[in-house]
């Protein structure tokens, strides 16, 4: 049987690289991003390689686009199962400097988003009496300069994490949260450019700081995803994984 999961966020980055591992692993995927043709190259690439996906264009953060993402998502694939809620976004800035809509927006994005996702998929897997929910946290939860919203968001993501593992653990469906440390994607150029800091020296900048002397890769985090959605990860459920080279970033 396969099974249908959802990668939000998946045009590009993190969720573009764990799109392509869920395809590898033998799900059908549903690569969902705000503007559907920007999930091309992603779904591309998983047909390339023999796999299932098609592309949905959808804002995590606005309840009809949810359900009817959702809804399509059933109709052409089949009901999902698997839920990783990827889609994010930032608006650093010090907090006498940020703004109410850089508070809102990147509240909405992550956890009014997660939360949106969630909710709609969850009715699948408590038919089906499987399923899987990862959500990607972040170690700016412990708390990051100039990043009030967003460390505010990412420490959320770990407490709705646990809560749903705690209320769908009946219907076995475990929800999990990745924390990745600092991953090469274009979120983390657009930091560097917002510094005026060159991408290849923000990036060995970090490496040096890291236990493992590396920065990540977003295969690196489709690898822990992959773990939490596999069958053998069924007792494994609440969880926050910090995939940072070390214990945290
Ligand atoms: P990215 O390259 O910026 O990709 C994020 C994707 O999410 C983009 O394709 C973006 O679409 C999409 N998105 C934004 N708002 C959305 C919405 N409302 N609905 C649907 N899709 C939306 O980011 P990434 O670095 O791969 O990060 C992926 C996740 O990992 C995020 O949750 C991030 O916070 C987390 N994370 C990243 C790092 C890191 O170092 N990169 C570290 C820790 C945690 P648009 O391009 O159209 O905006």
């Amino acid at each position: 049987m396969t099974r249908t999961a959802i990668v939000t966020g998946a045009a590009r980055g993190i969720g573009a690289a764990t799109a392509q591992r869920l395809a590898s692993d033998g799900f059908a995927v549903a690569v969902l991003d705000l503007d559907d043709a920007a999930c091309a190259a992603t779904v591309g690439s998983i047909l390339d390689a023999g796999g299932r996906a098609i592309a949905v264009g959808a804002n995590v953060a606005d309840a009809a686009s949810v359900e009817r993402a959702v809804a399509r998502v059933v109709d052409e694939l089949g009901a999902p199962t698997v839920l990783v809620n990827n889609a994010g976004i930032i608006r650093d800035n010090l907090l006498f400097k940020m703004t109410e809509d850089d508070w809102d927006a990147v509240l909405a994005v992550h956890l009014r988003g997660a939360f949106l996702m969630s909710r709609a998929v969850q009715e699948h897997q408590v038919a089906a009496r499987w399923g899987r929910i990862v959500n990607l946290s972040s170690t700016s939860a412990l708390g990051n300069r100039g990043q009030a919203n967003y460390a505010a968001a990412k420490a959320g993501m770990q407490g709705f994490t646990k809560t749903l593992a705690i209320e769908l653990g009946r219907y076995g469906i475990t929800a999990n949260a990745i924390a990745p440390g600092f991953i090469v994607t274009d979120m983390t150029r657009s930091t560097a450019e917002r510094m005026g800091v060159p991408f290849e020296d923000f990036v060995q900048h970090a490496a040096a700081e890291i236990p493992v002397q590396r920065a990540g890769t977003p295969d690196d985090i489709a690898a822990a995803a992959s773990y939490f959605c596999s069958e053998e990860a069924g007792f494994v459920s609440g969880q926050v994984l910090y995939v940072a080279g070390g214990p945290r970033a």
